[in-house]
């Protein structure tokens, strides 16, 4: 029987278990904060399957796991190792999660019984633990779960796009970041890679896009809908249809468009809260990097100057990557951990105000925003320095105190 040490006790650890129970291997959790003996702790164990949060430069255990030479998986390998489904998988700075469930949305439409995996919520060890899983999943991978595959092999892969993130986990900076998520197609074939509309690495496209008018195989095809309209949304889009496309090469059009036209994208992604004297505010809260500030600058360009509120925990982030919306801006409100450094990069792009808290913050975009203007909470970072409850913890402070306007 094989004996597995899983490194993590959250949500991924815990699916891991339950797979390795389903499959007759003894396993079992261990994290940083157990006292264990460097000595012995690996002594008996086959392999060690590691939870995307255990990450090298956080956790010992982790680096222990690597120098002891024995076979280090991340919980997504060790779920596709064992899922006898389909996998689909999508990376890249922003967009996953959007890309994700548009995938599992469309697919549904066309009759086929897919899920949503992985950094998303639900762990592909726990779809693969369930006796009768979906026949596909639509895997949504960070370059952390990236980092230890080896067989991952997914039918068809996406990424999206690159910018600076998660920078602070990596020795070898943003090319290594690069790097982990380019893995994504290791063992893809070179007809199913497809890269986001941005990027701008050549793929095979089915659909093409003139305009919102949307063409598939070379045949116009349908408008897009208002709801989907923005460079960042056409670019999940775009993507999520060739990933539909590579597993059903011939869909049902109707169904498929009846799909792109009920698709909703998700909480706290460029959502309009509110219109106030003129004003309008945006919870951008999951914008957790400068691409995707740059992305709701963009979206919101009509409504220039806008006021933006940025801050949170730095993630080793590159801020210079603003000066792209500068002419966009009237001035950043700036709160939490990362304001000074926010504003050494910034403050020669546009004006940055510093707020002590952040219902100070919101208070001071109110008083600066112009009619016809917009507020965006599109912080640029994470949100754990003030809201341990994460992007939606802040992303609902914020609706609650523009409400209080
Ligand atoms: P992820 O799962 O990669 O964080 P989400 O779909 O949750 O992606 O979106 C995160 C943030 O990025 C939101 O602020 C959203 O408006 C923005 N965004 C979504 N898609 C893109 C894209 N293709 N390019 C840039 N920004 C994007």
């Amino acid at each position: 029987m094989k004996q597995l040490l899983i490194l993590g006790g959250g949500v991924s650890g815990n699916a891991a278990l339950r797979l390795a129970a389903k499959l007759g291997m003894n396993a079992r959790i261990v994290s940083d904060q157990d006292s264990c003996d460097p000595a012995t702790i690996f002594s008996g164990i086959d392999a060690i399957i590691v939870s995307p949060g255990m990450h090298r430069n956080r956790s010992a255990l982790r680096r222990l796991a690597e120098q002891s030479k024995l076979p280090c998986l991340s919980e997504m390998e060790f779920g596709f190792r064992h899922y006898p489904g389909t996998v689909l998988a999508v990376t890249g700075t922003n967009g996953k999660t959007t890309t994700t469930e548009m995938t599992t949305h469309f697919l549904r439409a066309l009759g086929v019984n897919a899920e949503s995996v992985g950094n998303i919520g639900r762990p592909l060890s726990d779809l693969a633990a369930e006796p009768n899983p979906a026949s596909v999943a639509v895997a949504e991978v960070s370059s952390f779960q990236l980092e230890l595959t080896q067989e991952f092999a997914p039918k068809a892969a996406v990424l999206l796009n690159l910018g600076s993130d998660h920078v602070d986990c990596y020795e070898g900076g943003m090319e290594e970041y690069i790097r982990m998520k380019m893995k994504i197609f290791d063992r893809v074939p070179e007809t199913a890679r497809i890269f986001g509309c941005s990027m701008p690495q050549p793929c095979q496209r089915h659909v093409t896009r003139s305009g919102n008018i949307l063409s598939l195989n070379g045949q116009r095809w349908m408008e897009v809908p208002a709801a989907l309209q923005g460079e960042h949304n056409l670019e999940n889009l775009a993507a999520a249809l060739e990933l539909v496309l590579r597993l059903i090469p011939s869909p049902d059009r109707k169904a498929l468009s009846a799909a792109v036209s009920s698709f909703r994208i998700g909480r706290h992604r460029q959502e309009i809260v509110r219109e106030k004297d003129g004003v309008i505010y945006v919870d951008d809260s999951k914008a957790t990097n400068p691409a995707s500030v740059v992305a709701a600058c963009k979206a919101f360009r009509e409504r220039a100057p806008l006021v933006l509120l940025l801050g949170g925990l730095d993630k080793g982030m590159d801020f210079t990557e603003l000066e792209a919306i500068r002419e966009w801006v009237q001035c950043a409100i700036l709160y939490g951990e990362a304001s000074n450094t926010i504003a050494q990069s910034c403050v020669n792009y546009f004006p940055c105000l510093q707020a002590d808290t952040f219902p100070e913050a919101v208070q001071l975009a109110a008083r600066h925003a112009k009619c016809g203007s917009a507020v965006l909470l599109s912080p640029a970072c994470a949100s754990f320095d003030l809201f341990p409850g994460g992007y939606a913890e802040r992303g609902d402070r914020f609706r609650q105190l523009v409400e209080e306007l």
